[in-house]
């Protein structure tokens, strides 16, 4: 069993501008295990926009699915971008065609963008063999916002989610090539990978447990962004569609996987991306 982590993007980011509620930099310096990999000196927060690869026996499985290139987006940093994520993959043995199962995590901007390719002007899907799994309460709740017309949410929130360019570019095209398998949010994938729930950021969030020979592994999807959520469960991702249901959902996640042995595979973490996670007094810490 492997788990291969391609990079699409890394940035820096001021504590202030990590989309992260109730942030406190004093508190981050507190903290001083997140110095250097994922706190610079300077207290910038480094993240990391990734997908896992996971080889099981059985199955070719690719979890989450970045940005994608040449998508049109309100984010300046992230429209029109031209990665070299396919040539990585391919470069690590894995050609487009060889994936058997997409898994998202979630369906944000940030999640679905290499489900599609720009093919002669149109979106076509990048993985035609592979059944893509979509938790159903996401595909719904998503689908519904895709369609509102009467989207009063603040701007920043519409920019940084890009709704309906995204359901209209990354989803909708591999649904309507019928690669869409809509599961709930305990679905098994194959006999050594299952879904966990694990909603509140968005309603059909999951993380991805991985399992083998007695030893685990759990991608954690955006249950948490940055490893100082770890030791700070209360701040939230203002991205949340639930703010209360994330943090009840960070919270047991903790505590069921603390001190438990599995590796811990954060989504946005930058490297060393996989640790575990150890309680520290009252609260955890994450050793990568
Ligand atoms: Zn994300």
């Amino acid at each position: 069993m492997t788990i291969t982590k391609i990079v699409e993007l890394e940035d820096e980011v001021p504590p202030g501008r990590a989309g992260i509620a109730g942030i406190d930099p004093d508190e981050l310096a507190d903290l001083p295990w997140l110095v250097p990999d994922f706190l610079t000196p300077e207290g910038r927060m480094r993240m990391s926009i990734h997908s896992f690869l996971v080889e099981t026996p059985r199955t070719r499985i690719v979890v989450d699915t970045g940005l994608g290139n040449d998508k049109p987006r309100a984010v300046p940093h992230w429209s029109g971008l031209r990665t070299g994520f396919l040539d990585e993959m391919r470069a690590t043995g894995w050609p487009p065609s060889s994936v058997q199962r997409v898994i998202h995590t979630h369906l944000h901007i940030d999640h679905v963008g290499w489900n599609t390719l720009l093919v002669d002007g149109a979106w076509a899907p990048t993985f035609p063999q592979a059944r893509h799994l979509m938790v159903r309460a996401d595909f719904e709740h998503w689908q519904a916002e895709a369609a509102r017309t009467d989207d009063d949410r603040p701007g920043w929130l519409r920019a940084m989610t890009d709704v309906a360019a995204v359901w209209a570019d990354s989803i909708a095209p591999v649904a309507e090539a019928g690669l869409v398998d809509l599961v709930e949010p305990d679905a098994r994938v194959d006999p050594y990978v299952r879904l966990v729930p694990t909603p509140g950021h968005t309603p059909g969030h999951v993380s991805v447990l991985v399992e083998s020979r007695g030893e685990s592994a759990v991608i954690t999807g955006d249950l948490v962004h940055f490893p100082c959520q770890i030791a700070r469960p209360r701040w939230t991702s203002m991205l949340d569609c639930d703010h209360a249901a994330g943090t009840s959902a960070r919270e047991e996640f903790l505590a069921k996987f603390a001190d438990s042995g599995t590796l811990v595979l954060g989504t946005h973490f930058p490297d060393p991306t996989a640790g575990l996670v150890v309680r520290d007094g009252a609260g955890y810490r994450f050793e990568s």
